[in-house]
């Protein structure tokens, strides 16, 4: 998928909401939402109504820009959410919660899932006391995440620690913000999920 970085407020805009791409300035006035909510490009402000196809489409692309995921990824673990037991729209979300960025992000470890992954790249996590620097990588009930002992000084951890020690931590992890780390207590269900999103559509879209 293409990265985007200046571009990841046009990404809102394009989805009309929030996506929260860029940490701590989506909770300001300088957010790109709170001063022009409309698409971007020449045909913005035109509002055209969705077909059932567009609509459908429109969740989907919102899901994937949510968690900063590719479409081959983004198929692939609707795959395995149709082959595991229960809703697959549940399914679905459960296993892109469990990517590791995701759970950084969730415990406040990052400011925004874009961040979050960047930090996992550059090697400051570790799982169960092994290091990891995949983005992807699903975590499991009972694993413990934590920053790595010599990423502990980092500026970057530091100030997230710091300014998002407020942020609310989902009911299915345990943070310790002492230890710099946190605990997958269970996966996530779909109450503990609280993005707007319509993952039936996302179903019925892959179910053409
Ligand atoms: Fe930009 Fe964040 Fe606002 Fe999205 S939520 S438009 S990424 S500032």
């Amino acid at each position: 998928m293409a990265r985007y970085k200046d571009e990841q407020c046009r990404i809102c805009r394009r989805e009309g909401q929030k996506l929260f791409l860029k940490g701590t300035r989506c909770y300001t006035d300088k957010c790109a939402i709170s001063r022009r909510n409309y698409a971007p490009g020449q045909h913005g402000q035109k509002n055209g109504k969705l077909s059932e196809y567009g609509t459908q489409l429109r969740e989907k692309q919102k899901t994937k820009a949510f968690y900063g995921v590719g479409e081959k990824q983004f198929r692939k673990y609707f795959e395995m959410a149709s082959n595991k037991k229960g809703i697959t729209g549940d399914n679905l979300l459960q296993i892109l919660e469990s990517r590791l960025d995701n759970v950084v992000y969730r415990l406040g470890y990052g400011s925004s899932r874009p961040q979050a992954r960047q930090l996992v790249n550059h090697g400051h996590f570790e799982v169960n006391g092994k290091k990891v620097d995949i983005a992807s990588y699903l975590v499991k009930e009972g694993d413990v995440i934590a920053v790595r002992e010599i990423r502990k000084d980092s500026p970057v951890i530091k100030e997230n620690v710091e300014a998002l020690a407020s942020r609310p931590v989902p009911a299915w992890l345990q943070k310790d913000a002492e230890k710099l780390s946190g605990k997958v207590i269970r996966l996530a269900t779909r109450e503990d999920i609280d993005l707007p999103v319509e993952e039936h559509l996302i179903v019925e879209l892959y179910s053409k």
